[in-house]
């Protein structure tokens, strides 16, 4: 989309080529032409004093039957055979906030050969479970599981949506909110109901220097999507129901046919699993260095992380990578080896339970959330305590 030009009032008069901060409009002849590069600021429209430019209509997303819309649900992910712990996660946040609002709460399962993962959903406060069986739904697609999504949004109207901030999630629930025209947040850190009944969605903001709170007052439903590990999955049974959905056949026509899926190691997995994880930054120096943080892993039977500088330096792959642009874990004890503890960092891992920092600065940031600091030169205290472990 692009700023529109009305060719009988324009007068090539080029005030507005001169005040396009981007240089996507350029008066070759009789008239101004808007390239596609335009970002409809809008400062041509200010400025032409013909009136002879209007930016497009967009629609506001804004239902007009908000009140019609009811209940809180989580999406539930299945993959190769087994419900991702997210939904449950996200299931305990659903039940939490629809008790709030006095709301049903649902889970919204899509797959083929769904076997009793409805009924353990159930186990995590679902007052019901709609499910969607169907082949076309065995291996994922954003065609097919956006549609089912949406199709179900337009039938049952679900006042709140929640989804997996997962690479499924990250992939079709934008589509979904493009389809629904809706607002979505991504990679919220909290949830919780404003006085309004709306959904706060928090979540960190300009580099995650600060936490900001979003509402999506006039789209319908509202959505959000969390990280795995950032809510806390809680079993409380209901007496829920299983709903089978059927949906037409169009719904599962997509242009991409996935024949076939071949799994990677899953290294990410293994990260967020991990009950232990040593984490390595750029206070290692250099890669050979990195192997120490390796080690102690190992010896601790726990998963290997890094901070994004380390990263950068190429001592641990992406996978690796713990906060805001990696990965949320929530181990039993995270030990961060000569990190500092920027704010990127410390939102990813601040739910573990014990945390070790080591660190030679005494003021270094990762001291406030660490539950015991170690203030030494790493290249002293690592290799004394793998000895100590050695020795039993
Ligand atoms: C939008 C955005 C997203 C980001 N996402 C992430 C993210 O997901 N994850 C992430 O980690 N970062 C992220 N960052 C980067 C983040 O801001 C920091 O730059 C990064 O975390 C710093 O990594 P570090 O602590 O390893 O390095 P540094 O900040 O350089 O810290 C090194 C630490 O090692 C200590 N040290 C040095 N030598 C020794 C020694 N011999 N013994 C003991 N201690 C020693 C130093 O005192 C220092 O505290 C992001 C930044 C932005 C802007």
């Amino acid at each position: 989309m692009k700023a529109l030009i009305d060719l009988d009032k324009c007068t090539a008069c080029g005030v507005c080529q001169d005040v396009c901060p981007v240089g996507a409009i350029s008066v070759p002849e009789t008239h101004a032409v808007v390239s596609d590069d335009c970002t409809l600021c809008g400062m041509c429209v200010d400025t032409c004093e013909f009136q002879a430019i209007r930016l497009p209509e967009v629609g506001t997303g804004a239902v007009t039957d908000a009140a019609a819309y009811r209940g809180v649900w989580a999406f539930a992910e299945w993959r190769r055979g087994s419900v991702h712990r997210v939904s449950y996660e996200l299931l305990s946040a659903a039940r939490r906030l629809a008790d709030k609002k006095g709301v049903e709460c649902a889970a919204v399962l899509l797959g083929e050969n769904l076997g009793e993962a409805a009924e353990d959903l159930l186990r995590y406060g679902a007052d019901v479970v709609y499910v969607v069986d169907h082949p076309a739904l065995r291996h994922f697609t954003d065609e097919a599981y956006s549609r089912c999504l949406v199709e179900l949004v337009r039938d049952k109207k679900p006042e709140i949506l929640l989804a997996g901030a997962t690479s499924m999630g990250r992939s079709f629930i934008p589509r979904v909110a493009a389809m629904l025209q809706t607002g979505l947040t991504a990679d919220c850190t909290e949830l919780d109901i404003n006085d309004e009944g709306l959904l706060l969605q928090t979540r960190p903001a300009f580099g995650g220097n600060v936490m900001a709170t979003i509402v999506c007052p006039h789209g319908r439903p509202q959505m959000a999507t969390v990280r795995p590990r950032v809510m806390r999955a809680e079993i409380q049974p209901r007496n829920g129901r299983v709903e089978r959905v059927s949906l037409p056949e169009d719904v599962f026509r997509t242009r991409v046919q996935v024949l076939e899926v071949i799994a990677e190691e899953d290294t990410t997995a293994k990260l967020t699993e991990a009950e232990v994880i040593v984490s390595g930054g750029r206070g290692l120096q250099k890669a050979e260095n990195f192997r120490m943080v390796e080690e102690l892993a190992r010896l601790l039977t726990g998963a290997v992380g890094a901070s994004r500088s380390a990263v950068e330096e190429g001592w641990a792959p992406v996978s690796h990578q713990v906060g805001q642009t990696g990965q949320t874990v929530s181990p039993t004890l995270y030990m961060a080896i000569g990190i500092s503890g920027a704010i990127q960092h410390i939102v990813g891992m601040q739910g573990s339970k014990i945390i070790v920092a080591v660190n030679k600065d005494p003021e270094a940031p990762i001291f406030d959330v660490a539950t015991c600091g170690v203030v030494a030169d790493l290249f002293e205290f690592v290799p004394a305590f793998i000895e100590r472990i050695k020795r039993g």
